[in-house]
């Protein structure tokens, strides 16, 4: 099948958080599964074209507002070679640096309304400019919410009109909601239903996507209650059919402890000798003197109220006071307060905590692999690829039961059985016995070894994920050829 991926991220570019790991893992694990793959990104001001990427020799006109407007074209593929990418340069609407706004805050750009609503047409104007047809336009969040409206009303005739549109949820808590004139700007005004006199954009996407899929099966269900539905769950109860919940895969290439070159030492299950060296250099790395006794916690994580890590700030002054304590080092930005208590806890903490307050993939590596524990005290989360990368690499998850972390990390039986320590209420207390089970747990090394085996053998591949997506793929054609032809 011939598959475009639209995306707002696609790694090594243009990454916020798992969206781009998705998009970059789950397009290539299709290419190997004899899918024609191509993945389609805003050019955003910090992404400098490489030498090897072809500009298009025609601009691409595209149809918004009340004028065609021209882009120009780039053409390469993903890193390994294996995905076709094609970015879009429009200065005016991603020639600034910034996915969804200026710093990785939370802000957003004021006219992002118009910037995704711009590239959601782009996307099918795309397609008619390279005479490239895709069955299935893969749609990944709220951004690239209007396309499958768009498709439905605008393509119904032509060579677009038998292709179907697939759309991943991967966060409800943002939607792009917008004020009327988005509407009339994306062609849009009067076709489709509005919320309160606003358009929003991945409501839009629910109500039209011939199918829907999000990133577990805990998450799907969720999402369809009150409490995680964020709005949408009136709707996604409708379409439940319609919405099966995938749990995504990691690369496993990408994410390997035996050949990841980040690392100080390499490691696998058989001999995890690398890892122990791993964990003294980013103590050292990270300015902290080694202990012998006392487990290192690990967190890499964007700093908002999703992930509860304002709970573990609130936990850890009274375990860092303990007699029996523990080290944290805290990779992770976003909302200023919070970053601001992990640089207070630092400060007043010297020897136990350590603070990064940046977006640095290498450092999250050695994060991943030189850690004991690795904390999630999320208060949702649609599936979470950190825990999962964590038990690749050898470091025991301490997660909230919630969405994918749920379906992923397992309970320790205290026997044989388990991988991680799960906790369900979101409090600081909670946290806290979770964390003070997992310092006990740390004088036990055999019990450590079996739940470090045991999440570094489970299969986080996307071998499984992939033919999932490939049969939602076969199953939006077929109603979509049943919609053609009733
Ligand atoms: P989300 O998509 O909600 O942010 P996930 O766990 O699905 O959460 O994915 C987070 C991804 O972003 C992982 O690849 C993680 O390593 C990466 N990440 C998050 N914060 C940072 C950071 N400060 N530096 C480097 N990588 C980060």
């Amino acid at each position: 099948m011939k598959v475009l991926f639209v995306a707002p991220e696609v790694p090594p570019h243009a990454k916020v958080g798992g969206l781009a790991d998705v998009v970059g893992a789950l397009s290539k694990a299709l290419v190997s599964l004899g899918h024609e793959c191509k993945i389609f990104c805003p050019l955003y001001g910090d992404i400098k074209p490489g030498k090897d990427w072809h500009s298009h020799p025609s601009p691409l006109p595209i149809v918004a507002g009340d004028h065609v407007s021209f882009g120009r074209l780039w053409e390469c593929t993903t890193p390994d070679g294996d995905v076709d990418l094609t970015f879009l340069e429009f200065n005016d609407y991603f020639g600034r640096c910034g996915i969804y706004g200026p710093a990785d805050n939370g802000d957003s750009f004021g006219d992002n309304g118009h910037r995704f609503a711009f590239f959601c047409r782009a996307a099918l104007d795309l397609c008619h400019h390279l005479e490239w047809y895709p069955q299935i336009i893969h749609c990944h969040d709220w951004t690239t919410g209007l396309i499958p409206a768009m498709l439905k009303l605008n393509e119904s005739k032509g060579p677009l009109s038998g292709t179907s549109t697939v759309l991943t949820l991967h966060n409800l808590e943002h939607q792009g909601v917008f004020p009327q004139g988005i509407a009339d700007f994306a062609g849009l005004a009067g076709r489709v239903p509005m919320e309160s006199g606003q358009l929003n954009f991945l409501g839009t996407g629910i109500r039209f996507a011939t199918n829907l899929t999000t990133v577990s099966p805990t998450y799907s269900r969720e999402i369809q209650g009150t409490s995680g539905g964020c709005g949408m769950e009136k709707i996604l109860k409708r379409r439940s059919v319609d919405l099966c919940g995938i749990l995504n895969g990691i690369d496993t290439q990408v994410w390997n402890p035996a050949s990841d070159s980040a690392l100080p030492g390499n490691f696998s299950m058989d001999d995890l000798a690398g890892k122990a060296l791993c964990r003294e250099e980013l103590l050292k790395e990270m300015g902290l003197p080694s202990r012998k006794g006392i487990p290192l916690f690990g967190v890499v994580s964007r700093l908002y109220q999703q992930k509860g890590l304002d709970l573990l700030a609130e936990a850890l002054p009274s375990l860092l006071t303990r007699k029996k304590t523990l080290q944290v080092v805290v990779l992770g930005s976003g909302d200023p307060s919070q970053e601001k208590a992990f640089q207070d806890l630092e400060r007043k903490f010297p020897e136990q905590v350590a603070t990064a307050t940046r977006f640095d993939e290498s450092l999250a590596r050695r994060i991943y692999a030189g850690s004991d524990f690795f904390l999630m005290p999320s208060r949702f989360e649609p599936c979470g690829l950190s825990q999962l990368y964590a038990m690749r690499y050898g470091t025991i998850p301490i997660v909230r039961r919630t969405g994918g972390l749920a379906d992923t990390v397992h309970a320790w039986d205290g026997k044989t059985n388990g991988n991680g320590i799960l906790f369900g209420p979101s409090s600081v207390r909670a946290l806290l016995r979770a964390m003070e089970t997992a310092v006990m747990l740390f004088d036990d090394p055999s019990a450590m070894q079996i739940m470090q085996q045991n999440g570094m053998s489970e299969d986080f591949s996307w071998d499984k994920p992939a033919l999932q997506y490939q049969s939602i793929y076969v199953e939006a054609q077929e109603s979509r050829l049943n919609q053609v032809n009733p």
